[in-house]
């Protein structure tokens, strides 16, 4: 089946352009990272690489090093900011996967003994709080 095209406009592409805000923890040449508006579990981070693609089905793989290297780092990262016991790496293609927004990106969830996560796509989270967040990562990633 062929899958539709990359979409200039979806949300993702908006915040890369800074058309729309976002709680950015961190950026280089080739990734951005920044929260969840609607997290999964506190500290939950989306890791986005610039370069346009709609999910992993249709990316140059020459990104995947630049961004599973810093897919590494946020993980480390939350894990240390909130004291967490584990950290869910997790990547969705197409709808019937879940994926609600089309342009490629990977999930990285701090994660607590017994505590499931809450449901994709749920509740908005309030602004400050995402703000506190981020800073507490971003402080994690400057002393990693
Ligand atoms: P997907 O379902 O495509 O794997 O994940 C998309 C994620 O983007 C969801 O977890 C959703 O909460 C998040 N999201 C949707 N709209 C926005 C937004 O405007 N800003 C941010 N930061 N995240 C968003």
């Amino acid at each position: 089946m062929t899958e539709a095209a990359y979409d200039t406009d979806n949300i993702f592409a908006k915040i890369l352009r800074g058309e729309i805000p976002s709680h950015r923890v961190y950026e280089d040449e080739a990734v951005i990272a920044f929260m969840d508006v609607m997290p999964q579990g506190p500290g939950h981070t989306l890791v986005v690489p610039k370069v346009p693609s709609r999910n992993l089905l249709d990316a140059d793989p020459s990104i995947f090093g630049p961004l599973f290297t810093v897919v590494q780092r946020i993980a480390q990262a939350v894990k240390k900011a909130f004291s967490a016991d584990g950290v869910t790496v997790m990547q969705f293609n197409e709808p019937a996967s879940g994926q609600t927004v089309y342009h490629l990106h990977v999930h990285v969830i701090p994660r607590f003994n017994g505590v499931p996560l809450k449901p994709h796509t749920g509740e908005m989270e309030k602004s400050e709080v995402l703000a506190e967040n981020a800073g507490k990562i971003r402080a994690a990633l400057t002393t990693n």
